[in-house]
């Protein structure tokens, strides 16, 4: 290699690391900051009725973040599948949608801290089905590209798992009889059953088959926006807002109430 080939690819290597260590500045400069978020997911993300704003948990958690920063929040929209590609292409900042922190998609993107905690289900018609073991050999839907969809081929071999774009696909497919049950996040499924028409027609079965812990994903070498999100997610915990906003989301008065068992803390 020549010496001038060598400055061209320190320098490469200098743009390469600056682009990706540089959101937070990006963010700054440009004066929002474009979360991608769920907008099919009550009480995470979804469109208001009212206003056609998307609203929920994850946007209230995006907004304290810009707040922190003093920039406006931008959503877009995204899919199980199609958030670790919009990250990484660039088109969002950081993702704020139901997103499990696994050691898999660590190697991808980086995570923040813990900021919900719940765990895989089974949602089905009321009476259909009563465990899991009456689910083999049996349709089951769920979301391309989620921990749902992996988890649950390791629990019942011998279903079938039918991935849709989004969750809400999958409960059509409920619905019309072409799957068994619909498997996901707890708290998703609970919201899912709370809009639906009729409520009372489904059940959550007791079964649990993993732990899934949310966390907000940034592009890998974003330290300093990952830094000021830990530290908005830990003063969010301090100050009661935390609590708050689970509250305002998942609590007595919400279509689908949750126990908040956590508490949002600095990772080990
Ligand atoms: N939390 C799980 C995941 O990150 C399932 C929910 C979802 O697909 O958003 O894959």
């Amino acid at each position: 290699m020549t010496r001038w080939m060598g400055t061209v690819l320190w320098l490469l290597t200098l743009v390469a690391g600056s682009a990706a260590a540089d959101t937070l500045a990006t963010v700054k400069q440009r004066g929002t900051l474009v979360c991608g978020v769920k907008d099919s997911l009550p009480p995470f993300g979804y469109v208001d009725a009212k206003t056609r704003q998307i609203v929920g948990y994850d946007i209230d958690i995006c907004k304290a973040i810009a707040d922190r920063l003093g920039v406006r929040m931008e959503l877009k929209p995204v899919t199980s599948a199609a958030r670790i590609p919009q990250l990484k292409e660039g088109n969002v900042d950081l993702v704020a949608a139901t997103m499990t922190k696994t050691p898999e998609r660590a190697n991808e993107i980086d995570f923040s801290h813990s900021y919900f905690f719940t765990g895989q289900k089974f949602l089905v018609k009321k009476g259909a089905v009563r465990s899991l073991k009456d689910m083999a050999g049996k349709k089951i839907g769920t979301a391309k590209g989620s921990t749902s969809e992996q988890n649950a081929k390791k629990a019942i071999p011998d279903a079938t798992i039918l991935s849709f774009d989004d969750y809400p696909q999958a409960f059509l497919a409920l619905n019309q009889g072409k799957v068994v049950a619909v498997t996901t996040d707890e708290a998703i499924l609970a919201g899912i059953r709370a809009k639906a028409p009729k409520p009372e027609a489904y059940e959550i079965l007791d079964e649990r088959i993993s732990d899934e812990p949310y966390g907000l994903g940034l592009r890998k070498g974003d330290a300093a926006l990952l830094a000021e999100v830990n530290k908005t997610l830990l003063e969010l915990e301090r100050n009661g807002e935390a609590k708050r906003l689970f509250e305002k989301w998942f609590g007595p008065q919400s279509a689908a109430p949750l126990k908040r068992t956590f508490t949002i803390t600095a990772d080990k």
